[in-house]
């Protein structure tokens, strides 16, 4: 079972390092210029490059982490800064073929073209023909929407014996479901514009990792694309993380509920929740993860079925993202994913669970 972050010390980081008099709600520095007469003397310098609100929620970060991190303006713009950060020209790079698009969208149209070697396997088969050869090893566990699993530790130990950086795309179970970095991934990316900041309002992303070059790369990367979050994203985000334990939690334990009354409802085909035992990741989530997570997956009878199923459902919202408070779902096929046209990816939200269950149940029902 994974180490989890403690969240109790998580809420009291800020207040335990106030003066007297100073607010302990997180101000929010909407600023481009600071006062800064002679030499910078390590204080702020431009917004670019500096700003009090985003140390403050890359602090809470960090301590989800056990590790420095750096905010971007979203999950693709942490996923650029990681890969831009560790490629140059002539490298090889292995990702995904079943991970979230836009990354070999990023890795095709923008890497390929510089002069980097792409490839791709599936998360199932990935360590099928070895690392050898690889400089940067991106993955994605669960996979996004398959929420299929690779083994991290391995993977890790596999891509360094042969000089290689790895990259994990932490994205589906934030840092309270799972660490990579603590089973020896190099960097962790993640999108926190789902259950991190929780709510559907803002975009964000954060990288993550205990190399300090890695990190001095990633933060010259941020200053000079000017690929930079905006503080009042920075502050939402914050605002978010204050309340993820207690998100994360019920979602969790609501999709574990509604994944095994899904499992055996006959207008289902198939479900993927990795904490069903009989699902194929459920045997890795239970060695890496410290928790299942709040997607799942069911295939119905055809494409009107899961848009029926999803647009008849009162407490589902048909929406493309996840991990909000707000429960959602979507057929991915949509998208272009290699999936069935009745594949639907549902994100379980905050919703009391058995009132869920009902508006879930009587969707399905409808269907008949
Ligand atoms: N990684 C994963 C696994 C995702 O699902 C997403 C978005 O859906 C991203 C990265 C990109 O995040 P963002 O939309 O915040 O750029």
């Amino acid at each position: 079972m994974a180490r989890t972050p403690k969240t109790g010390e998580m809420l009291h980081l800020r207040g335990n390092a106030l003066s007297k008099g100073e607010p302990v709600a997180l101000p929010l520095t909407q600023s481009s210029m600071f006062h800064m007469p002679g030499a910078p003397d390590g204080h702020p310098t431009y917004g670019r490059a500096d700003n009090p609100t985003w140390t403050q929620v890359e602090h809470v970060l960090a301590h989800l982490e056990d590790a420095p991190c750096l905010i971007f303006p979203s999950g693709m713009g942490a996923i650029s800064a990681a890969l831009f950060a560790t490629v140059r020209a002539g490298s090889r790079i292995l990702i995904p073929s079943d991970g979230y698009y836009v990354t070999r969208l990023l890795a095709d149209r923008f890497l390929a073209p510089l002069g980097v070697s792409v490839e791709e396997r599936p998360t199932t088969a990935f360590a099928q023909g070895g690392f050898d050869g690889f400089d940067v090893v991106f993955v994605e566990s669960p996979s996004n929407p398959g929420l299929d699993m690779i083994d991290l530790a391995q993977v890790a130990r596999d891509v360094r014996a042969v000089g290689g950086i790895t990259i994990a795309d932490n994205t589906t179970l934030t840092p309270l479901g799972q660490r990579p970095l603590d089973l020896g991934i190099d960097i962790v990316v993640a999108s926190d514009t789902k259950a991190m900041g929780g709510h559907s309002d803002l975009l964000m992303g954060h990288v993550a990792s205990r190399n300090a070059q890695i990190m001095e790369r990633v933060e010259e990367w941020r200053r000079i694309s000017g690929a930079i979050p905006g503080p009042h994203e920075a502050w939402l985000l914050h605002r978010g993380l204050e309340t993820l334990d207690v998100r994360f939690d019920r979602m969790c334990s609501s999709a574990q509920v509604l994944a095994e009354r899904l499992a055996s409802h006959p207008a289902v085909s198939q479900i993927r929740y990795p904490g069903l035992p009989s699902d194929p990741s459920h045997d890795l989530a239970r060695k890496q993860t410290a928790r299942f997570g709040f997607l799942l997956t069911i295939t119905l009878a055809s494409e009107d079925q899961a848009e029926r199923f999803i647009n008849g459902c009162p407490l589902l919202r048909p929406a493309t993202s996840f991990g909000g408070v707000h429960s959602s779902a979507e057929r991915r096929a949509r998208w272009g994913d290699q999936v069935d046209p009745g594949f639907v990816r549902l994100s379980v939200g905050c919703e009391p669970v058995d009132e869920l269950w009902q508006a879930l149940n009587d969707s399905l029902k409808a269907l008949a």
